[in-house]
């Protein structure tokens, strides 16, 4: 066989072939080590090759491993549930078990129109969601998506959901200062459901801290206090896509914990199993499922492997370790050392723009001209091309979108495990040292 068949982001293109990994660290065939600053696709949140863990998928295994939902309850899939809740402070007490982020996406959405139905509200179907986002690539999922670069082969079968502007406060899309903008991004979207109707709205989606699409966009403090208060007024459910935050990546269980609110419906993914094992969840709380109690008593939704056994034991074991072994807390210290290394660092560089996030979510946004914050002409270009001097270097990151059309900036994610410790850290930080170093002669030369 000439060429291997499995199909590959880029189909011709060579990848290295990973053998092994061990906590922030990955290995490939050729004894090439990676420092795994990603975490992947920022999901392997308790690092690489814990045993504990492969431990509890044999015994999920040995015990069974499927059970079809539609027939059956499992001990793995109630334990896990009840996990959730009791990690929530029994905030949400409801979990819909899927497989991946864009069909826990999908099926938030779904709740939420439902909730209205059996409310007798059936106009109420609209979400709306913000121009800089994403919600994940299935096609309810990506309609919710304001991610130019996804979207664009299939805008023609795409719902055109409202979308509102981001709190982009490094590119504020109304050119206001942080101190003194009274918050306009989410008064847009309190005239977005004005100009829609609230009777049309059924639900407000949006990431606590903007991922893949902007490149750990936190918000100001008073922003997503307003958002609620805004859905509460006209009574709209606020989904808070926690994919990428949930679970400690931002030094708290959930994002939505450092201002305080508390989502409608919550979705996870990624970090629930650390990538031990694909699973996804949209929870919710009292509130949303008692219409759906009271009425059909069914959510329209689900897959084969919705909550089968095997991978609710794998995402209840990463739970579990979780909690044994302090990873939120330990992620908070982690982001703030790391994030004042990158902050002295990135003072170096005339081409680093922008350095934020929350925890350990951290963006790099790049720039040509530092105090225009003019982006280089191809922005992806020079995303891929610091990532490619990275892993020569021995170090993952992830590509983000960036810009206000989101597609003109350069960004990166830095988002190693939650269980990063200092000396990698710095070890990090050098190996990123070194790449910016060469970035920077090859911008000259
Ligand atoms: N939501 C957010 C915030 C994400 O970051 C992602 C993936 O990056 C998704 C949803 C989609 O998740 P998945 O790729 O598992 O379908």
């Amino acid at each position: 066989m000439k060429h291997s068949s499995l199909i590959k982001p880029v189909l011709d293109g060579e990848y290295p072939m990973i053998s092994h990994g061990k906590g922030v660290y990955l290995y490939d065939t050729d004894e090439k080590e990676y420092l795994d600053a990603a975490s992947g696709a920022v999901t392997a949140n308790i690092g690489h090759g814990v045993e504990e863990i492969a431990t509890a998928m044999v015994e999920q295994a040995k015990q069974v491993s499927f059970v079809y939902r539609s027939q059956f309850t499992s001990e793995a899939a109630e334990a896990l549930a009840s996990k959730i809740a009791a990690m929530t402070d029994d905030r949400y007490t409801w979990s819909f078990f899927v497989n991946s982020g864009s069909e826990a996406t999908e099926t938030a959405l779904k709740i939420a129109i439902q909730h209205w139905q059996e409310k007798g509200k059936p106009k109420k179907n609209r979400i709306i969601s913000r121009w800089m986002s994403y919600h994940g690539i299935t096609l309810g999922a990506l309609s919710m998506s304001g991610h130019p670069l996804r979207r664009e082969r299939f805008t023609a079968i795409l719902e055109s959901y409202p979308a509102v502007s981001p709190p982009y406060c490094y590119r504020c899309p109304y050119n206001l200062e942080e101190t003194s903008c009274g918050l306009a991004c989410a008064a847009d979207l309190e005239s977005a459901i004005r100009r829609i109707g609230p009777d049309n709205v059924a639900a407000f989606i949006a990431e606590p801290v903007i991922g893949a699409a902007g490149a750990a966009i936190a918000p100001p403090d008073g922003y997503f206090p307003e958002i609620k208060r805004i859905c509460e007024k006209y009574e709209v459910l606020f989904i808070a896509d926690e994919v990428m935050t949930g679970f400690g990546r931002t030094g708290k269980m959930l994002a939505c914990d450092h201002w305080g609110v508390e989502p409608d419906i919550i979705t996870f993914g990624k970090g629930m199993s650390g990538g031990y094992t694909p699973i996804a969840a949209a929870v919710m709380t009292d509130k949303v499922i008692e219409p759906i109690l009271n009425g059909s008593k069914s959510i329209m939704g689900g897959h084969t492997f919705s909550a089968n056994p095997q991978s609710c034991a794998v995402s209840l074991a990463v739970l579990e370790y979780l909690e044994k072994n302090g990873i939120f807390e330990k992620a908070a210290t982690a982001g703030v050392y790391l994030r004042n290394l990158l902050d002295k660092l990135a003072s170096r560089y005339s081409f680093i723009g922008d350095v934020r996030g929350k925890g350990l979510l951290i963006g790099i946004e790049f720039v040509k001209d530092q105090k225009a914050k003019e982006p280089f002409p191809a922005g992806i270009d020079i995303t891929n091309k610091i990532i490619g001097l990275a892993a020569d270097n021995g170090l993952l990151l992830y590509p983000a979108a960036a810009g206000l059309d989101g597609v003109t900036g350069a960004a990166i994610i830095i988002s190693p495990p939650l269980s990063i410790n200092k000396r990698e850290i710095e070890e990090l930080i050098r190996r990123l040292k070194n790449t910016f170093s060469q970035f920077a002669e090859t911008l000259l030369s």
